[in-house]
């Protein structure tokens, strides 16, 4: 459903001056003032209820906490999506339809407000709109499908590193006691990190994000496989239920997980689509054959030299938490034939861990045993690359 599909003169995006939302139970306005006009396009989602607003980039100008989150509105979440899209959801605590939706300007303040009126309805009501709405397919880049099982690494690809800042945009991952988002965590270690590595010879090294933009976990996967990386690092910084756990962890793959706080981990983890809005097919179409099994198999074998690897050169530097390379079903550690690995630095649930992660020294010190390991792991693959991160210090 399109509306005030304007094209406006200048380039510059839309931005959302004010929002107001005024209701009760049974019927709520939401309104939001544009400084010019936007295209919109909505649908819904369920578990939990909410509403998904879709924009061409737009940007945020009100103040999220004077949003009063009324009536049936009991959150809201916005960000970009990557691609020139962006994002509003507003949960709701009942489900709902949407009986208006509606952009007009505003004569008196020369602004462009978006009118969405939502009401309460049956749950029925509400699957049969959800099979109606629809679905944004389109937003979500689809992971090149290229299967690169059986091709041969030529010794002139250098050692390749794909660095994956967890979360980012619409998914503000954990936040920490103090008010630290795991997204801004996870993008600082990396860029940290990619510094380190960049003064190796022989290393090139990417990152799935480098800045503050939504990326969907098969885009991950999917641009470690498209840079046929040697190694995929995923960077995390995730709560707890317990908050007196603390201490960095490596995760790698498995069908079964190692222990309740893994489990627990990957659970959240795996949400991170969904917290954006974006549901994707829930298990991927990879070719189950024989040389898929083989390449799973040793490609496991790998991530599991490399967790040892940084778990040895962490310990003396970082606190480690108690068994510290643990496993469990990560969907974002999925690539059949790239060797990878999801670190949580620390907790964010923890406070100690929270005012570490915000350190620039921890973080430059933790960036250095990585960098190191990493260093080592790539002199057991064919290809040697040359350090020289102790000259440069
Ligand atoms: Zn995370």
């Amino acid at each position: 459903m399109l509306c005030a599909a304007q094209a406006s003169a200048s380039n510059r995006a839309p931005v959302a001056l004010d929002m107001r939302i005024v209701g009760d139970d049974a019927v709520t306005r939401i309104v939001i003032e544009f400084d010019k006009p936007v295209d919109v396009s909505h649908q819904l989602l369920d578990r939990p209820w909410r509403l998904v607003l879709d924009f061409n980039k737009i940007g945020y100008g009100f103040d999220e906490k004077s949003v009063n989150k009324s009536g049936l509105v009991s959150g809201m979440r916005y960000g970009d999506m990557g691609g020139n899209h962006s994002r509003l959801i507003f949960r709701t605590s009942r489900p709902f339809s949407v009986a208006a939706l509606r952009s007009r300007e505003d004569q008196q303040t020369g602004r462009h407000n978006l009118v969405i009126d939502l009401e309460v309805a049956g749950e029925d009501e509400f699957a049969r709109a959800l099979d109606r709405s629809i679905t944004t397919s389109a937003v979500v880049n689809t992971a090149q499908k290229q299967d690169r099982i059986g091709a041969v690494h030529t010794d002139d690809k250098p050692f390749t590193i794909v660095i994956d800042p967890g979360h980012g945009g619409i998914d503000n991952g954990a936040i920490g006691v103090r008010g630290t988002q795991e997204k801004d965590v996870t993008l600082a270690f990396s860029r940290t990190l990619r510094d380190r590595l960049s003064r190796f010879k022989g290393a090139q090294v990417f990152m799935t994000r480098d800045s503050d933009v939504f990326v969907a976990l098969a885009d991950r996967t999917g641009f470690a496989r498209q840079h046929q990386a040697d190694l995929f690092i995923s960077i995390h910084a995730d709560s707890l239920r317990q908050h007196g756990v603390r201490g960095a962890t490596i995760y790698t793959i498995s069908e079964k997980a190692s222990d309740q706080v893994a489990a627990s981990v990957a659970a959240n983890e795996n949400l991170a689509d969904s917290v954006a809005g974006v549901e994707l097919p829930s298990e991927d179409t990879a070719v189950s054959d024989i040389l898929v099994d083989l390449a799973r198999r040793e490609t496991l074998g790998f991530s599991v030299q490399f967790a040892r690897l940084a778990i040895s050169d962490m310990k003396g530097f970082a606190r480690l938490i108690k068994n510290p390379h643990r496993y469990a079903g990560f969907r974002v550690l999925k690539a059949p034939d790239v060797p990878s690995v999801l670190i949580e630095l620390g907790y964010l649930s923890n406070k100690d861990d929270e005012a570490l992660l915000n350190q620039t020294e921890w973080q430059n010190g933790l960036a250095d045993r990585l960098a190191n390991a990493i260093s080592k792991f790539a002199s057991l693959s064919s290809r040697d690359i040359e350090t020289n991160v102790a000259a440069d210090r």
